[in-house]
């Protein structure tokens, strides 16, 4: 049996103890961006808040691409979310490849050099890819500059979230 078809008929099982009071509207409070790694799919025990609370937008790395930018204009101004949470990792498998590299790779091994090449946004420094997302975001007209923007690294070793802060922004603490 395939993958799908098991969680098609665990689903059934779900469904009878569904409580619909969790199709009610959601009134999210932290607008999360993360990558689409399992290991950080546990943002409720990370974060120690309900899923009920967060937003969560997850790409690869994660990428914070127009797409996204979108997503955190529609959480904020329309969901009613009011911080934003960055949130990269140790050991990302984004960090395994460059862009150049993983086309090169797939149009050899498909065959297939026709697709323009891809925009992975793979990254080599977690720290860096924070710093620039910050700054992504915040310079975005349409996200209200009294909504914090943090950013931070998930150690996947040990379980702990560490800040990554600008330069500028250090010295003026
Ligand atoms: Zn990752």
């Amino acid at each position: 049996m395939s993958i799908i078809d098991k969680a098609l008929t665990a689903n059934r099982n779900y469904a009878k103890n569904y409580d619909p009071t969790l199709g009610k509207r959601p009134a999210p409070k932290l607008a999360v961006v993360t990558c689409m790694d399992p290991r950080l799919s546990d943002l409720s025990g990370i974060l120690g808040l309900p899923n009920s609370d967060l937003d969560v937008i997850r790409t690869g790395g994660p990428a914070v691409t127009e797409d996204v930018l979108g997503e955190l204009v529609v959480s904020t101004r329309v969901l009613g979310t009011t911080e934003i949470l960055l949130l990269n990792h140790t050991g990302c498998g984004f960090t395994t490849f460059t862009d150049a590299e993983l086309n090169t790779k797939l149009s050899a091994s498909s065959g297939d050099a026709s697709p323009a090449p891809m925009r992975f946004f793979s990254f080599k420094d977690p720290e860096e890819n924070t710093l620039e997302q910050i700054k992504k975001v915040r310079s975005h007209p349409w996200i209200a500059k009294d909504i914090p923007v943090r950013g931070f690294i998930f150690d996947v070793e040990t379980g702990s979230l560490r800040e990554v802060q600008q330069v500028s922004q250090q010295a003026a603490d």
